[in-house]
């Protein structure tokens, strides 16, 4: 998509993304455009251009944004570090650093869920050594090292007992990770 095309936007947020170490990613600029019943959430993030459209159920543009602004925070796979204040006409710094803290409540809170999760696909992957660990934006995803041994993770879902690694294209169930095991490690 095209910068252009979000002129029409209102801007609502500037924040930065902390990398664990320590290095500053750059600024992530946050527009909207709301009709009645819909609003459209584009964000630009040096020449990538990406948008989301929700609902507007709330009774302001304002309160709407919070709540998205949370349930995004909430997505820790959409970050690559600690979100940051930067600059907002609708939000204060404080008001800001609140959103993120509930976020990460709720985020702990579905990580805790995951925890207790039972699962055939999820007891493999222990066995194998491939420590599941929880996503933290839904009680049934995990991510996990890749089957194949390599330096990244894959994903999986307890939902679906699925799993799948987008770097490898491979995927599968129970039977899928056993064969690929076998495959990669070899015994
Ligand atoms: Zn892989």
């Amino acid at each position: 998509m095209d910068k252009k095309r979000i002129t029409d936007g209102i801007h609502f947020l500037t924040f930065e993304q902390i990398h664990f170490m320590g290095v500053e990613c750059g600024p992530t600029e946050m527009y909207y455009v709301a009709s009645v019943f819909h609003m459209r959430i584009f964000k630009v993030y040096k020449d990538n251009v990406s948008s989301m459209d929700i609902e507007f159920t709330r009774d302001t543009v304002r309160e709407q944004l919070r709540e998205f602004l949370m349930e995004f925070y909430s997505m820790p796979y959409l970050f690559l570090g600690r979100p940051e204040y930067v600059e907002s006409d609708m939000f204060s710094e404080d008001e800001f650093n609140h959103i993120l803290q509930e976020a990460n409540d709720r985020t702990e809170a579905v990580r805790k869920k995951s925890l207790r999760q039972k699962s055939p696909l999820l007891e493999l992957c222990r066995e194998y050594g491939l420590d599941p660990e929880p996503a933290g934006h839904k009680e049934t995803s995990f991510y996990a090292k890749c089957v194949t041994g390599r330096p990244h993770q894959m994903y999986l879902s307890t939902e679906s007992e699925a799993w799948g690694c987008g770097f490898c294209k491979i995927k599968g169930g129970v039977e899928e990770l056993k064969a690929a095991y076998q495959q990669y490690r070899g015994r």
